[in-house]
């Protein structure tokens, strides 16, 4: 096992998104530095990191320069282009490794993964053009989703196809990206496992949370999920056989659908997860403590939960709102510091608390 991260060290952080800023504030609390790489101007997470490089992903120079000035790198968004990658690697760890990039990057890969485990995901099939779409829909069945195979996120790249009158302007929507067509999973809801790996092996997941999302985008997460004991443990058992097999290190979301037949494995995110915002206020150890935990090389947090928590995000014009929700009793608000509201952008969220 790698020496734990001594007390000055710096985090470099690949993304200065919300969870950039949260990560950062994280190493904060632990005595660490954080250092951000973000090609956009004035990104949330500059505003409590100790250094920003502003820089695009195809310039060498500066990715060298972050790379070498930080101890450790992680990541707050899986697609980072893998020359950029190929140069910081070169220099220092990067944590979680490469393979859960390469993995969750794509959605054909992903899902054949997932597969080779033993795990259950939607029937899928690869779809380059019309003839695979038509064979796809023959095998697969509709009604059926099709998605592009790399960055997709928030429900953008999709297309459902109801029935073969759609078809074609699925594939227009795709606009030319190669694709995979899943099956449509008749759930009755979604749940998330936000589940950790330290460098020694340890697992530690939280308790999974319930997702509902809107517009594809995730509305709330409320803990406890409504899952049986048996669904419980089984979808942290799957959250862990998937980290172990990835020898990942790092917070992982592992989104799930529930069904009569089981739980479906719809996608990985190899980071600090939207769903995991919970335990900022549900646990004594959050998800981004933990992560930062587990990049450093130190023991992981149990994963407890202390309190119920109805996570909310405040997506665009919910902002209005934020005054109103500062009165609430037992309502942690959670903003960040975004100077431009837009319509569908994430501003912030909120963690109403209940005891346990
Ligand atoms: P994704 O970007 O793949 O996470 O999809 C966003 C949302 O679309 C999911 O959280 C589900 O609500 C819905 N969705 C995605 N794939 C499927 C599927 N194969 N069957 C049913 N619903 C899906």
């Amino acid at each position: 096992m790698t020496n734990p991260l001594p007390q000055g060290a710096t985090i470099g952080i690949i993304g200065g998104g919300q969870l950039g800023r949260m990560l950062s504030v994280a190493a904060a609390r632990l005595g660490f530095k954080s250092h951000i790489f973000e090609p956009g101007a004035n990104p949330p997470a500059a505003q409590v990191a100790d250094a920003v490089t502003t820089s695009g992903y195809d310039d060498a120079a500066a990715l060298k320069a972050f790379a070498t000035s930080v101890d450790v790198i992680t990541y707050e968004f899986e697609n980072i282009p893998t020359d950029a990658l190929d140069i910081v690697e070169a220099i220092r760890p990067v944590h979680p490794r490469r393979e859960a990039l390469r993995v969750s990057q794509d959605r054909l890969v992903e899902k054949a993964f997932l597969s080779e485990l033993g795990l259950k995901t939607a029937p899928f099939a690869a779809v380059d053009d019309a003839v695979d779409l038509a064979e796809a829909m023959q095998e697969i069945g509709l009604p059926a989703i099709l998605k592009t195979r790399r960055f997709g996120y928030d429900g953008k790249g999709q297309a459902r196809i109801m029935t073969t009158d759609d078809a074609e302007q699925a594939l227009t929507d795709m606009a030319g990206a190669p694709s995979i067509l899943e099956g449509f999973v008749d759930f009755s809801h979604e749940v998330s496992v936000i589940a950790a790996r330290g460098v020694d092996g340890q697992v530690a997941c939280f308790d999974p949370g319930e997702n509902v999302h809107e517009g594809g985008i995730l509305r709330t997460t409320t803990v406890p999920a409504r899952l049986s004991t048996a669904q419980r443990t089984d979808a942290v058992l799957l959250a862990a056989q998937i980290l172990n097999r990835l020898q990942y290190v790092g917070v992982m979301g592992v989104e799930l659908f529930v069904t009569p037949k089981g739980l479906i494995v719809n996608e990985i995110a190899p980071r600090v997860h939207n769903s995991g915002h919970w335990t900022q206020n549900g646990c004594t150890v959050d998800q981004f403590e933990q992560h930062i935990r587990a990049v450093a090389g130190w023991p992981l947090g149990d994963g407890q939960r202390h309190s119920d928590v109805v996570m909310e995000n405040l997506i665009g014009e919910d902002m209005d709102r934020v005054p109103e929700i500062a009165r609430e009793p037992n309502a942690a608000l959670h903003l960040y510091g975004k100077a431009e509201t837009k319509p569908g952008r994430k501003m912030g969220h909120v963690n109403r608390v209940a005891k346990a």
